[in-house]
């Protein structure tokens, strides 16, 4: 009887051990589907600013969605330059400001527009803060993915807080919901549970609100869509709400009008101005729908708008031990 062991016997013999081996020292562990918390701190002058993460899902799936109006070929032209895939995921972020004498939030997510919304509340604990915290809401405009947060059926989500926007959005609202229009009827619902308590207050126009913070009229999107001016130590954030909602789109072509423009040439003239005002001054911006954490800077190139989203930075604060 031969013992003779042939080269392919022991190449076969050989692979079982290494694939035993490896099985044991590889063993697979089980993937953790779940994301860290969905808040971006940082410094504006002394201010703190957090942005909170409301939602992040597959809305609108596709550029036709997001822009129905945006014709061949620039559609795929655009889609090719600013490598946008045909699907991607939609965020809504608000944000905080703490001045240090008052805790500021600016929008407060779609909560109840559909099941995906409303993370804003675990992001804003995550973040180190309750709701009963906030001191003032600032609303850019009452699209329902801007006031859902608010409140819960009679329920104030934010007890301690007064909320601000111009004098001219919810009045269009209220007209719209006394002609039957259920999205309006929604919103001022919505909004009830602080004007009925005393604690909405509206402002017109331009208005120094808070020791560094402004609001700036922004109509177009919406009757008295706004912006927010933050300021401290020569360091300005502008918080844009959504006269921009794709931050790749809409910064290649300014005349594409976003979903629900009210006033689409209005939208157009604004864009132009702001983006040319972003990039020569260089401040900071906040989008409501950006990439989040939806904070950045608007650069000239050429004739084109580009954004620059901020680079994740840790806070210049002892390392915790
Ligand atoms: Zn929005």
């Amino acid at each position: 009887m031969s013992f003779k062991i042939t080269r392919r016997a022991a190449a076969t013999a050989l692979a079982g051990v290494i694939l035993f081996a490896s099985k044991l020292v590889l063993a697979a562990a089980p993937m953790v589907p779940t994301q860290a918390p969905a808040y971006y701190r940082m410094m504006l002058g002394r201010f703190e600013v957090t942005a909170l993460l409301d939602e992040n899902s597959p809305w609108p799936s596709t550029v036709e969605d997001l822009f129905p109006k945006l014709a061949e070929p620039l559609k795929s032209a655009l889609r090719k330059r600013t490598l946008l895939q045909p699907s991607y995921d939609f965020s809504t972020i608000a944000f905080l400001v703490n001045t240090g004498q008052r805790l500021i939030l600016v929008d407060t997510g779609g909560l109840g527009s559909s099941p995906t919304y409303g993370q804003l509340f675990a992001n804003l604990r995550a973040a180190g803060y309750r709701p009963e915290q906030v001191d003032d809401i600032l609303i850019t405009h009452m699209h329902p993915d801007h006031v859902g947060g608010l409140s819960d059926g009679a329920k104030r989500m934010f007890p301690n807080a007064v909320v601000h926007a111009d004098r001219r959005e919810l009045a269009q609202w209220q007209r719209a919901a006394g002609k039957g229009n259920t999205t309006a009827k929604a919103i001022v619902a919505k909004l009830a549970p602080y004007v009925d308590s005393g604690k909405y207050q509206t402002f017109d126009g331009d208005t120094e609100l808070f020791a560094g913070v402004r609001s700036r009229a922004a109509y177009g999107h919406s009757d008295g869509h706004s912006f927010y001016a933050i300021e401290s130590e020569d360091k300005r954030l502008m918080l844009w709400g959504d006269f921009v909602v794709n931050d790749k789109l809409q910064f290649e072509q300014v005349d594409l009008d976003p979903p629900g423009e009210k006033d689409m040439a209005a939208g157009v003239a604004l864009r132009r101005t702001m983006f040319g005002e972003a990039s020569e001054q260089g401040y900071l911006v906040g989008g409501a729908h950006f990439g989040f954490p939806g904070l950045g800077r608007v650069r000239a190139i050429e004739g084109r708008f580009v954004w620059v989203p901020v680079d994740y930075a840790a806070l210049n604060l002892p390392a915790v031990k």
